[in-house]
């Protein structure tokens, strides 16, 4: 088992990163990976990751919102440019050696949602799955068990945002090609009679966050040893904030 985990490390180019083999290794390598791991936390926040991505989204949307005001571009740059933590940058050496992200996103393809954007964050912070209507797809919860298995990750943060066209589409009876069609049903099936768009997105947030540990003993099992939070949340894109759902 552990040479092939080794080997998966190593396929993904992360073998070296030490974070999960240290009892493997000898004094000096896991020294050498403390380092590592302590280089490519520079960025980690000491308390709570979610209060820290909240925080952040709460500077990222102040100052979305102080953008919108203004009709000079290249103050809106200016604006939007300060919302970047340029006090912390993990470095690209220490990247190109491994990666430590403190928080994971489960979020849309949609290109207004960013989440390294949304929370102010740089390389190597937050681990990412993004796919159309945010849903707890096969691919994705395997991304996630990664993230939690071998990254320690203990946050996942499933997040929907307004005026999603995943979930426009699974609201509506258009014809969808197949592969659509089977993108759309777990939102369909999250869909309550009379809710809106945005109720919608954030019914089917939730429901994707619930969705996560019924389909993964492996995140069931962190969840109940208190290693991992799970949390639903909706992006405003105006206003540009996140809010809990
Ligand atoms: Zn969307």
């Amino acid at each position: 088992m552990a040479h092939s985990r080794r080997q998966l490390l190593r396929l993904l180019g992360l073998a070296g990163t030490g974070l999960a083999l240290n009892t493997l290794r000898p004094a000096s390598a896991a020294a050498a990976d403390a380092t590592l791991s302590e280089r490519l936390s520079v960025c980690r926040p000491a308390g709570d990751p979610l209060q820290e991505l909240l925080r952040r989204n709460r500077d990222f949307s102040r100052t979305w919102q102080a953008a919108e005001r203004s009709d000079d571009p290249l103050s809106r740059a200016t604006l939007l440019h300060e919302t970047w933590p340029l006090h912390c940058q993990v470095r690209p050496d220490a990247l190109a050696a491994g990666q430590r992200p403190w928080a994971s996103v489960l979020c849309c393809a949609d290109s207004r949602v960013a989440p390294e954007w949304i929370f102010a964050c740089g390389a190597g912070e937050l681990f990412e799955v993004r796919s159309a209507g945010n849903t707890a797809f096969d691919a994705g919860v395997a991304s996630l068990e990664y993230a939690v298995a071998e990254l320690a990750v203990p946050l996942i943060l499933v997040m929907g945002h307004s005026g999603c066209g995943a979930v426009t589409a699974a609201m509506a009876s258009n014809p969808l090609t197949p592969l659509l069609e089977e993108l759309v049903t777990p939102i369909r099936a999250s869909l309550k009679p009379g809710a809106d768009l945005a109720q919608a997105v954030r019914n089917n947030a939730a429901a994707a966050a619930s969705a996560l540990p019924q389909r993964s003993a492996l995140l069931r099992q962190a969840l109940a040893d208190g290693r991992l939070h799970i949390q639903a949340a909706y992006f405003d894109i105006g206003s540009g904030e996140v809010s809990l759902v």
